[in-house]
């Protein structure tokens, strides 16, 4: 291409070429964004460019550098026994501060991905950021279906972020295929709810361009509003602390407000509780569809210790959680990411507040032992099958930090 004259390099430090140029056609960054003066330079180079490509994962996703945030000083000074500490701001990727129109992933990039998008940028065959990202690349993206999520192929840029945290669940996915071909999928690339999947949604807060995402039930919410139905919104306490995180106020009379204007007779602030024999016999409490499922799948042997996950058989209530597992339950689900679509550009904090008609966050539950984390889980129910607990009632949570970091909670930019 470039003895062709396709193409021309104007400027790169590597190559020690500098020709004095106004404007780019194509700039190829590579590298994470560590100081206020990367971000002057690279809002310089977006402004003279037409099209902006991060190049490798430091520009695709802050890189090796970006782990940095998670070592204390004192880790690095018992490592490597010197009193030197460098202090460095956070490493970030290219897409925090400027709009970014491809993304090669990898470390190193695959030549041919970079030489293949050159050669269609330079026939002029520009494809949107929202079409399928490697058109050219492809020949059949792998979609993966499943009840409460799924994830689109087209869209993912195979970078294993969601991997690496379903590792920390259940593995119920993994790269298949080599090459330009790899792609995320289960085993046998078997439906999500075939396999090992508990819908935790945990891969949906991972991924960084929602390739993976929930089943969104807002149409059909919109239109039971729209049909006049008497509807009563129950809505989880960690809904109403990400939204009032996300605002930075308490939002909780302004969404009470926001619901009854687009058509809710009754808001009710509500703690899911579960049904289960009041006896001294042990129980297991799943505190949704996942934990059933991981216990159902990874321990049947347990299973008659378990209590049935809450539930609502109301057909007239829509239930707002910060859960994804909960829309295998049958209930009408929305998330807290759906309740932000739901309600659209409506702006909370300048909403009048009004009253939840009831709160329902009284719960009985004293006697019960709240288990919070996968890890956490998994060695209580060891301990129960091994006969070292035999008492008690044991509430499972599967997400880290429990409930607020559920699958269904605002994606962090
Ligand atoms: S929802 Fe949970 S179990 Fe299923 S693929 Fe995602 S992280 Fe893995
Ligand atoms: S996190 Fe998203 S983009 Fe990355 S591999 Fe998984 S689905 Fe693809």
């Amino acid at each position: 291409m470039v003895n062709e004259k396709r193409l021309e390099i104007v400027y790169s430090t590597l190559l020690g070429i500098d020709k004095e140029t106004e404007n780019f056609d194509i700039s190829l960054i590579e590298g994470a964004i560590v100081s206020d003066e990367d971000i002057e330079r690279l809002k310089g180079i977006r402004r003279r460019s037409k099209i902006l490509i991060a190049m490798g994962s430091c520009a695709v996703l802050g890189g090796v550098p970006s782990l940095r945030r998670f070592t204390s000083e004192q880790e690095l000074r018992n490592v490597y026994n010197v009193v030197y500490v460098p202090h460095l701001g956070d490493a970030l990727p290219l897409s925090k501060f400027v709009t970014v129109d491809y993304y090669l992933r990898g470390c190193p990039i695959n030549k041919y991905e970079l030489l293949n998008l050159l050669e269609k940028l330079s026939q002029n065959e520009w494809f949107k950021q929202e079409e399928r990202r490697f058109l050219f690349l492809r020949e059949k993206p792998f979609n993966l279906e499943g009840v409460a999520l799924s994830l689109d192929g087209e869209k993912c840029i195979v970078c294993g972020r969601c991997v690496k945290i379903c590792q920390e669940m259940t593995s119920a996915i993994d790269y298949i295929n080599r090459s330009l071909e790899t792609a995320i999928s289960t085993p046998f690339k078997v439906k999500l709810d075939e396999s090992t999947c508990i819908s935790c949604g945990q891969c949906i807060l991972y991924c960084p361009v929602s390739a993976i995402m929930e089943k969104s039930y807002v149409a059909e919410v919109w239109k039971l509003l729209n049909s006049g139905m008497h509807l009563t919104a129950y809505v989880e306490p960690e809904v109403l602390i990400a939204l009032s995180e996300a605002l930075k106020s308490d939002v909780g009379g302004q969404l009470v407000t926001a619901l009854k204007k687009i058509g809710f007779e009754k808001v009710v602030l509500w703690k899911p509780q579960t049904e289960f024999n009041t006896s001294d016999q042990l129980t297991i409490i799943p505190s949704s569809e996942a934990e059933a499922i991981f216990v159902q799948r990874f321990y049947p042997d347990l299973i008659d210790y378990m209590a049935p996950p809450p539930r609502i058989k109301d057909n007239c209530i829509v239930w707002f959680s910060p859960c994804i597992a909960r829309k295998l339950s049958g209930s009408l689900i929305l998330t807290t990411r759906e309740l932000i679509r739901l309600l659209g550009t409506m702006d909370l904090n300048s909403l009048t507040k009004t009253q939840f008609d009831e709160v329902k966050l009284d719960a009985s539950n004293k006697h019960e032992v709240e288990v919070v984390g996968m890890e956490e889980v998994r060695k209580t129910l060891e301990s129960i099958r091994e006969g070292r607990l035999k008492t008690g009632r044991v509430v499972l949570y599967v997400c880290p930090r429990g409930c607020l970091h559920g699958g269904g909670q605002l994606l962090q930019s």
